[in-house]
């Protein structure tokens, strides 16, 4: 990615109206900044300032997959109906959210909605002894799901692109300790983006082997799901798993929990042998005999991690971008006509460029200073850099931060400090 660019060369310009029937805050703010441009109900195509968010917060979650033993690769997204037939998926009475089609020259292929049964039939290629375990393949990848209902925008897609992981493991154990390790990942994440101290680890419906899988849900009057939160421990418990018997087996007290809306971020599963039986993905162990491999399944969609983050971190003026998946650092504005202003915008930028400093520049000729402002306030750059007669006169650059009111008057040096000295 360009780490600095002047806003004249950004085909995308802020925009006041947004599609009429476009209800959720994250779309609205995100189309009117030029990140994302609808192109149907629950189908987005990310614009230069919005792809850039994304790729930042899929560096992070590489970073972190990376760093528990993932190893990334990527699954095709047509898939093969023999090989869904073989866990019972690819019926549209089991799922009904496929996208299916027809081949030419015969026969069906159907859009990827998850993983499980490709990773399992590649894994049977390569999997036989229990030296070939544990791994922990991963991918980023367009998934697609014929949702009934998609009216939050970025948050519910029909195509939306997430990363998906699946553990190999020799045993319950083994798998046990990666399924803590990524727990604690999933944490970073979320961390690392900005809404962790939104986000909690949830106890929700369908681990097998394990009584639950977890969600990492996030509070937010957007989300779609109903959590109650015990706020002293943290810990949550999806609604639908809310039971008595729930409660007492997870020592949570009733009359603690308050309920929340929150949308899920994040999920992750212990699978068992659900997959590995009948794909046939057995090992042999040390002794020689034949086990069924042990799996999880890992998932975050990114641009419903975009969208919540939108939905949380964001005022009247527009979003507020944590500094880790923000577009640009700074937003550099030029204000007024002047050729002396102009000149001494340019020299900054270059400056900051030079620097490496990740730089949006509104060099834009014939904008008004409110409507700069209220351009800088929408797309939402954690810094923002105002070169004016008036700065000039009073030694240098306006520095303000997103979510102060006021800005103060630094030189060209302190500005550097400041802007690299941050995080
Ligand atoms: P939901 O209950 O919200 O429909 P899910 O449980 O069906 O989600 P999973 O199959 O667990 O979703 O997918 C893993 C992750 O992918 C979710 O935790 C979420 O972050 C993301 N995700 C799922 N569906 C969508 C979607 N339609 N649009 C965007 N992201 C999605
Ligand atoms: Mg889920």
């Amino acid at each position: 990615m360009k780490n600095a660019i002047r806003q004249s060369e950004l085909f995308t310009k802020t925009r006041k109206e947004i599609p009429a029937d476009e209800v959720s805050k994250n779309a609205e703010l995100l189309i009117r900044g030029g990140f994302i441009h609808k192109e149907m109900a629950g189908v987005y195509s990310f614009l230069p300032l919005g792809l850039r968010v994304l790729k930042k917060i899929e560096n992070i979650i590489r970073e972190e997959m990376d760093a528990i033993g993932g190893t990334e690769m990527k699954t095709a997204v047509l898939q093969n109906k023999e090989i869904w037939e073989k866990s019972g998926r690819w019926s549209d009475e089991v799922v009904d959210t496929w996208f299916k089609t027809k081949l030419k020259s015969g026969g069906e292929t159907g859009l990827s909605f998850t993983n499980e049964e490709a990773y399992s039939n590649i894994l049977k290629q390569y999997v036989n002894s229990y030296k070939d375990l544990p791994v922990y393949p991963y991918d980023f990848k367009e998934i697609f799901r014929n949702e009934t209902r998609s009216k939050s925008g970025i948050m519910r897609g029909r195509e939306f692109y997430w990363k998906a992981l699946y553990s190999f493991s020799r045993n319950e154990k083994e798998h046990n300790e990666f399924y803590e390790k990524i727990k604690t990942a999933y944490q970073n994440i979320f961390r690392r983006a900005g809404i962790g101290h939104l986000t909690y680890v949830t106890f929700a419906s369908g681990g097998s082997f394990s009584k639950f899988s977890h969600e990492f849900q996030t509070l937010t009057s957007a989300g779609e799901d109903t959590i109650y939160l015990d706020e002293n421990s943290g810990v949550a418990v999806n609604k639908e798993v809310y039971t008595d018997e729930v409660l007492a087996d997870l020592k949570l007290e009733k009359d603690k929990l308050v309920e929340k809306r929150a949308v899920e971020v994040g999920n992750i599963f212990s699978l068992g042998a659900k997959f590995s039986v009948p794909f046939d993905l057995k090992y042999k162990d040390e002794s020689g005999e034949e086990k069924p491999v042990i799996m999880g399944s890992y998932g975050i969609g990114l641009g419903r991690l975009m969208g919540t983050v939108v939905e949380t971190l964001s005022d009247d003026s527009g979003i507020i971008w944590p500094e880790s998946i923000a577009p640009f650092s700074v937003h550099l504005l030029s204000l007024g006509e002047s050729g002396a202003v102009a000149k001494e915008a340019d020299d900054v930028f270059k400056l900051l460029s030079e620097a490496g400093m990740e730089t949006l520049y509104d060099d834009r000729p014939g904008i008004s200073a409110g409507e700069k402002f209220a351009d800088a306030d929408l797309l939402g750059m954690p810094y923002r850099a105002v070169i004016s007669e008036r700065s000039m006169k009073e030694g240098g650059v306006e520095l303000k931060k997103r979510t102060e009111e006021k800005g103060k008057i630094v030189s060209k040096e302190e500005l550097l400090k400041a802007l690299s000295g941050k995080d």
